[in-house]
């Protein structure tokens, strides 16, 4: 069993992380300045005594001893890292630095985990790993993209400089239980909405694209990408290929709630991207991994989580 810090541990992909590795026996560290996440989603965790909670700023250093880092501290709905752009590039990339400095004293394997953001507003589709982006450096998205670049050219430079143990992948759209009701992005919106008898939102005309992933896959991804060979770094892309316009997303709420609510357009946000599906084939070849939870299944169960948190 390893000593394993994962940073964010307290969010929505995070905490099911820490909920896996603990139950496997691990001793778990969750590392979390509780922005975007919530002791809720960890309550159950802290009657193992392997798993700690430190509430920590990824910005500033920290000095503790393991064997594995996750990296995952940061906002990453668009309203949440928009919220204050100047905080979201140091989290990226000082929370990065500090990362790879701890992975580097100690000799931790560190995993960063990074997202279909760094492609921008594709001009290629799908997403191969070996497409450089297209982003906007100066946009409202930019503290995102761009610190979730630059971390990822911190890791290839620690890799290659220091012969850091690197892992990297990124993650495509992912949803599930524990996602913050208020989180903005679009199914936690839809869901809540449709849930509520409220109007669905939709940005635009609803014809952008995303491809949905439910977190157990993301989940088991990541631990195999973690536990790959050694110098397989990546980029790998992990997200599940199946493609959706945001209109047919949001009938499918509507569908599979039975909600009696509407369709709604909005302005869209400046910079959205207009279609994202990854390509997976390194995945499936380096990691024996695709995803095996479609959307409807995938849907009921984040339905019967959501409809819980409503109620209480
Ligand atoms: P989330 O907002 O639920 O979780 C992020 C966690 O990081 C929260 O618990 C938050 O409190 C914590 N955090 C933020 N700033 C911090 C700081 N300075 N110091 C310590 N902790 C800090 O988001 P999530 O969806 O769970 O995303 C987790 C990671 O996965 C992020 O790095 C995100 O960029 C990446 N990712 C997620 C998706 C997705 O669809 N969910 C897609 C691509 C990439
Ligand atoms: N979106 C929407 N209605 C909402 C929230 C989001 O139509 O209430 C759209 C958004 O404009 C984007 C897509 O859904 O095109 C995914 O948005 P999200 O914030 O979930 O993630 P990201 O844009 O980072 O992929």
């Amino acid at each position: 069993m390893k000593r394993i810090v994962v940073t964010g541990g307290a969010g929505f992909i995070g905490s099911h992380l820490c909920e896996r590795l603990v139950k496997e026996g691990n001793e778990v560290v969750c590392v979390d300045d509780f922005f975007t996440g919530d002791k809720k989603n960890i309550k159950k965790l802290l009657d193992y005594d392997n798993f700690e909670l430190i509430r920590h700023d990824v910005t500033k250093e920290l000095y503790i001893e393991t064997d594995q880092i996750y990296n995952l501290a940061c906002p990453a709905s668009p309203p949440h890292y928009q919220y204050n752009p100047i905080k979201t590039a140091k989290t990226s990339v000082l929370g990065a630095m500090n990362m790879l400095g701890l992975a580097k004293r100690v000799h931790a394997r560190i995993l960063q985990a990074s997202t279909s953001e760094v492609y921008g507003n594709p001009q290629i589709h799908p997403q191969p790993e070996s497409y450089w982006g297209h982003v906007n450096p100066i946009g409202i998205r930019s503290c995102y993209d761009e610190g979730k670049r630059m971390a990822e050219t911190l890791f290839f430079d620690y890799h290659r400089q220091h012969n850091l143990d690197i892992k990297v992948i990124r993650i495509f759209n992912t949803y599930g239980p524990n996602m913050n009701p208020d989180d903005g992005r679009v199914v936690s919106n839809f869901i809540v909405q449709a849930l509520k008898g409220e109007n669905l939102t939709v940005y635009g005309d609803g014809s952008q694209t995303r491809s949905f992933c439910f977190v157990d896959d993301l989940i088991e991804g990541m631990y195999r990408m973690v536990n790959s060979r050694e110098g397989f770094t990546g980029p790998v892309n992990l997200g599940n290929p199946i493609e959706f316009t945001m209109v047919e997303l949001a009938n499918k709420v509507i569908e599979l709630t039975g909600s009696k609510s509407e369709i709604i357009y909005k302005d869209l946000p400046s910079d959205d991207p207009t279609q994202r599906k990854p390509v997976i084939d390194l995945a499936k070849q380096e990691l024996g991994w695709e995803p095996k939870v479609m959307l409807d299944e995938g849907f009921k169960r984040t339905l019967h989580y959501f409809e819980d948190v409503i109620m209480h």
